[in-house]
């Protein structure tokens, strides 16, 4: 396929790619001129984008939250735009040519496109070891994943999930709440569930006394935390991570020596940013994520109009509340810098938008379905609030406004 548009072409179709979509097709299209030359174009390797921080309660049962929100379709949600400025790419970006300014995308219908870019957006994201917490592949992986898990849960006597950061904190939260009840405790517990983090305490992005607030609340639902010890192997290696391993009984070796075997291993140790499509020179070496100018988040080192955002990029850490805040500056950079393209004198145009992280203490951790901890702008504030924004349901009253582009009106 090929396409005589200037493509503004947007890899990844989650937070950061579906935003800047609805805002550039909101915000810089129309006020380009030629409108009719351009075209936005949305790669995504799934149909359906989910609202990811659901997952830890979402993969217990359909029940827990109503699945026309839970996922939604991303072709549906840019109907709204004229099909001469937007099209959906149902694929998965393979290389980027970033000399020759051309992407290569594989189709899901097995062919292979190469396509030459006027503006490109990185927003691939993140990917987990557990194929639960997140799009590895599409919402249908997701769901079979999923199902796997529902159906190991009734014979499971032990879990052991592996990392002390918020995803690992609330599905160990969520499960033992829905296999232990609301008051239980590690010693009588139904199912045995352990959490272990290679930190000195639980959720390093907060106070210390919310962490033991976390782990305390953890404890009361039937939960034992081990601090300060790191999985050194684990037995067989894909255990929790391929389709094949993902409920097969695991031994965890710890740095102290001790093994434990759990009847389900689930690694929520972190994220692998999905920039294996990228040549290693533009990736930060350390990490792997795009390197971005975090004031303007463009990749410089790519030459002309070619930005990041989200977790696949180094402008900022990996949150949501961070890509909500950064759109607006990407979109209006992108603007600038096509209306220049096309001619625009420097000087009519404006400068850049310049985006800041927010730096301050700001994590909402649910534990269990009515409690919780958590920190906003620096401030601790109370569990009920955790509750009330995120505990009720994981920010589905947020994230349509974010998936139809009324957020970006
Ligand atoms: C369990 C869990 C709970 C979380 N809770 C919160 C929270 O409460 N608050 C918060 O702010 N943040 C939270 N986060 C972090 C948040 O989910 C991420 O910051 C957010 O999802 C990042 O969005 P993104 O668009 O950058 O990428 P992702 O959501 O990772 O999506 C990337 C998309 O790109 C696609 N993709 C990957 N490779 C390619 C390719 N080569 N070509 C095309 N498409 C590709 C993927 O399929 C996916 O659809 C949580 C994360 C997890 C795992």
């Amino acid at each position: 396929m090929s396409t005589d548009k200037k493509n503004i072409i947007i890899v990844g179709g989650s937070y950061g790619g579906i935003s800047s979509a609805h805002h550039i097709l909101k915000h810089t299209v129309p006020q380009l001129p030629d409108k009719t030359t351009y075209q936005v174009i949305l790669v995504s390797p799934s149909t359906e984008v989910v609202n990811r921080p659901a997952c830890p309660r979402a993969l217990i049962s359909d029940d827990m939250f109503p699945q026309d929100k839970l996922f939604v379709s991303i072709p549906k949600s840019f109907s709204q735009y004229p099909s001469e400025n937007f099209l959906f790419l149902h694929g998965t970006a393979t290389n980027l040519d970033h000399t020759n300014r051309q992407i290569t995308i594989s189709l899901a219908t097995n062919e292979t496109n190469t396509l030459t870019y006027h503006a490109l957006i990185l927003a691939t994201g993140a990917s987990t070891p557990s194929p639960l917490l997140g799009l590895t592949k599409d919402t249908t992986f997701l769901r079979q994943s999923w199902t796997a898990l529902r159906q190991a849960l009734p014979h499971t006597k032990t879990i052991l999930i592996a990392g002390g950061g918020p995803a690992g904190v609330e599905t160990a939260g969520e499960l033992s709440e829905h296999l232990n009840g609301r008051s239980s405790s590690p010693s009588t517990a139904k199912v045995r569930i352990t959490l272990v983090t290679s930190g000195p305490r639980l959720l390093p992005q907060l106070r210390p006394s919310l962490a033991a607030r976390a782990q305390s609340l953890l404890s009361k639902l039937g939960v034992t935390v081990l601090t300060n010890t790191r999985v050194v192997s684990i037995d067989p290696p894909a255990a929790g991570a391929a389709d094949t391993h993902l409920t097969v009984p695991t031994t965890v070796t710890l740095d102290d020596g001790r093994t434990i075997t759990a009847d389900l291993y689930i690694p929520a140790t972190g994220t692998t940013p999905n920039t294996g499509f990228l040549d290693a020179s533009l990736l930060n070496a350390d990490d792997k994520r795009v390197e971005t100018n975090p004031s303007t988040l463009r990749v410089d080192r790519t030459g002309a109009r070619v930005y990041a955002i989200g977790d696949c990029s180094t402008y900022a850490r990996p949150a949501v509340h961070n890509i909500v805040a950064a759109v607006p500056v990407l979109g209006a950079n992108v603007r600038r810098d096509l209306l220049i393209a096309c001619g625009k004198d420097e000087s009519t145009v404006g400068g850049d938008k310049i985006f800041k992280e927010d730096m301050r203490e700001g994590q909402l951790v649910p534990i269990g379905k009515s409690k919780g901890v958590g920190a906003l702008m620096g401030y601790k504030i109370p569990g009920f609030v955790v509750w009330l924004m995120k505990g009720r349901d994981y920010w589905m009253w947020m994230v349509g406004g974010i998936w139809s582009g009324k957020q970006w009106a």
